[in-house]
């Protein structure tokens, strides 16, 4: 495994494979891997000759309040599994590498961007389709692969590579989630023992809200009724959203329908958790 850490070292490695006539699969990652993580890996080595890897925590992602600075940074445990999943490359660029001194070019999803976590972190949206972009740019991979988790990230990528015509095929995996429900995330390490047990409201408020819904119940007021009321049972979490949108654009539904996104964000303590669901 191979381990980059210059955009010409990157380019030069993903340019090789191509030549090669391989195709060539990207998990961009910021690192803190769990098995959410691995599931996109291996999703990529089923569906691609060669599987490449991105660990950037990417600065304009966050927010000044928000927890950059602390976010868990676990690069050797990171590239241990990533080897032991035959990950080719490795590509883990240090921020100035990312963006140089007068780096100003962004990339702003408008409209999809600023709905759920672009409503909530403002810039959120803007920081990750502009790291996303250009690791696009440097990897020029066939295939890219992202998690059904970050289900409003998807929305945006999508959007940005129909808009901005990048020559890839974008894979939505599914979430991988705790026995008891919980979905992985490398923000879980925040969670106290009891913050864990808390937290799980978050996937039962999903769960009655799909169940109301195979139960008959198609107004979505009600609908976010019934999950609002499972999470009030953990009067220590606080909701930031719940809502029942179009899973392209973003925008809330009235009226429930299959395929539709029912997506929460919630501080447990001081951290932020988001988890979604699809009505089927
Ligand atoms: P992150 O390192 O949190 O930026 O996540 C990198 C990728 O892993 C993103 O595409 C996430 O959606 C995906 N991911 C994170 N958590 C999970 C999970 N529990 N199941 C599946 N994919 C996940």
């Amino acid at each position: 495994m191979q381990v980059l850490i210059t955009v010409q070292e990157m380019r030069a490695a993903c340019r090789a494979i191509r030549r090669n006539g391989q195709s060539l699969g990207l998990v961009p990652t910021m690192g803190a891997l769990h098995a959410g993580h691995i599931a996109l890996v291996r999703a990529a080595r089923s569906q691609c000759d060669v599987v490449a890897a991105s660990i950037f925590v990417n600065p304009t992602q966050f927010g000044p309040n928000e927890d950059f600075a602390k976010y868990p940074r676990t690069f050797e445990q990171d590239c241990a599994m990533l080897r032991s999943e035959s990950v080719a490359l490795v590509f883990a660029p240090q921020p100035e590498e990312m963006y140089p001194t007068g780096a100003s070019t962004i990339v702003e999803v408008e409209g999809v961007g600023d709905r759920l976590d672009g409503a909530s972190r403002p810039g959120h949206f803007r920081g990750v389709a502009t790291v996303v972009a250009k690791l696009f740019h440097i990897a020029a991979p066939d295939k890219a692969f992202f998690g059904q988790k970050d289900a409003a990230q998807v929305a945006v990528l999508r959007r940005m590579v129909r808009d901005l015509n990048f020559d890839l095929e974008l894979i939505v995996c599914p979430t991988m989630r705790e026995p008891d429900g919980l979905a992985l995330s490398s923000r879980n390490r925040y969670l106290s023992a009891e913050q864990r047990t808390r937290a799980l409201v978050l996937s039962s408020a999903l769960n009655a809200i799909s169940a109301a819904y195979r139960a008959g119940q198609k107004d979505v007021a009600r609908l976010l009724e019934a999950g609002r009321h499972a999470i009030a049972a953990e009067p220590e979490v606080r909701i930031d959203y719940l809502a029942i949108v179009d899973w392209d654009t973003l925008m809330p539904f009235t009226e429930a329908r299959a395929g539709a996104l029912v997506a929460v964000a919630a501080h447990v303590g001081s951290t932020r958790l988001i988890d979604n669901t699809i009505l089927e």
